[in-house]
């Protein structure tokens, strides 16, 4: 295949998941009956830029449709990763009640409310009307509609360039890497400053994260693969964090490429370096890869088929894209698991995508009390193993299968 973002045709197939339905297809009652779209899920890495990628096979516009159910208000971890992040950002940079900011993937405007608690306007931008809308309704400004270089040049045309622009979770879920870059060029002031946040693919590789393998999820990103797409759409990277959500991510702070005021700093290099060691520009970082993931999925079928031969029950916690993806590759479904819990009332009653379990309130627990409860979304663990301390009255285990297999409390 192409990659997306060299052009280079000799990109090499890391795994082949099989075939998967798109991970936020929820399936209402009435659609069971219904015959549901699998679309292969293969990831590949360019032997030339390093950039790990999906097939295209999707325009965004078919994947991240009107009601699109993810919503980030749900888990308090995440919000307490983007107060610490307004602080920082507000403390770091010179922004001032007149300075204009900019969010790309708005969501529903968690990120809108920590900046007005703090004096600061953040205009969004958010295609998925669903969580637009729940923005509007608490007074932020939001564009419905999907960003890239024909929305920047638009804010550019009206003098309505921006000092800050913030592209958390959203690089990797573009098509067109590209053209999303290219606009946040166009759109930024001449010293303004961009931060993009996105998990690490050397995280996904290394800790065999493949749960994060998904349609929607377009790009994998490491720093080598960033700095190749900004510098070609004039933009620097000059500095780094490592943090992290999502089982270790990466924000990148980038300006013109232009701007003499950032200089590159220490941190840039060392991951650079960091990321050479650890084998993102060597073939045999991806087999291996791809190797663990098949090890993975048979150990954790093997002791789901063990429960179900000593007669005790499962259900998951957590219906998000991650876990849909890795119930799917394990060839899991209602049959061996009971129900899915999850705190998104729009997804209540719902059935999830390809395992077909049926999604229910968190109270469910209460009156199934299951065995086991595996637990989905391994990156909010922490949050999750507190949350559920109650199902101990009747000693359920929880468990994570990611990145290893583990009963966890
Ligand atoms: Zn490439």
């Amino acid at each position: 295949m192409k990659c997306r973002a060299c052009n280079n045709n000799d990109c090499e197939e890391v795994i082949d998941m099989g075939t998967a339905p798109p991970s936020n297809a929820f399936l209402a009652e009435e659609q069971l009956n219904c015959v549901e779209g699998y679309y292969p899920l293969k990831l590949y890495v360019c032997k030339i830029c390093w950039l790990v990628q999906t097939l295209d096979q999707f325009p965004a516009d078919e994947l991240f449709v009107d009601d699109y159910p993810y919503f980030s208000s749900y888990s308090s971890t995440f919000l307490n990763h983007c107060e610490d992040y307004c602080k920082k950002i507000l403390s770091r940079f010179e922004i001032s009640s007149e300075s204009k900011l900019l969010e790309i993937a708005s969501n529903d405007g968690y990120l809108q409310d920590i900046f007005k608690k703090q004096g600061f306007k953040l205009i969004g931008v958010e295609p998925t009307k669903s969580a637009a809308n729940i923005a509007k309704k608490k007074g932020h400004k939001v564009h419905d509609v999907f960003f890239g270089t024909k929305l920047g040049l638009d804010f550019a045309k009206q003098k309505s360039q921006f000092d800050l622009i913030i592209a958390n979770n959203v690089f990797a879920h573009v098509p067109d890497i590209n053209d999303f870059a290219l606009g946040i060029k166009k759109c930024l002031t001449p010293n303004g400053i961009v931060t993009i946040e996105n998990p690490s693919v050397m995280s996904l590789v290394n800790e065999c994260l493949f749960d994060t393998i998904y349609h929607e999820h377009y790009s994998y990103l490491s720093l080598k693969s960033v700095i190749n797409i900004t510098k070609k759409n004039g933009l620097k990277i000059f500095d780094v964090d490592k943090i992290s959500v999502h089982g270790g991510s990466i924000r990148y702070y980038l300006t013109h490429t232009e701007n003499d005021k950032q200089s590159v700093s220490e941190n840039v290099l060392c991951l650079q370096n960091e990321e050479y060691q650890k084998g993102v520009e060597d073939i045999r970082t991806y087999m291996n890869f791809a190797q663990k993931c098949n090890e993975l999925k048979n150990q954790f079928c093997k002791f789901v088929y063990s429960i179900l031969s000593d007669g005790k029950s499962l259900a998951c916690y957590g219906a998000a894209a991650k876990g849909n993806t890795f119930l799917n590759y394990c060839g899991l479904g209602a049959k061996e698991i009971d129900f899915i819990v999850d705190k998104n009332p729009q997804k209540w009653g719902k059935y999830a995508p390809g395992s077909r379990i049926k999604i229910q309130p968190i109270d469910a627990l209460h009156s199934k009390k299951p065995d086991f409860i595996i637990i989905l979304p391994w990156n909010l663990k922490t949050e999750i193993i507190h949350e559920l301390k109650f199902t101990k009255n009747w000693g359920a285990k929880l468990v994570c299968a990611i990145p290893d297999l583990e009963i966890v409390s």
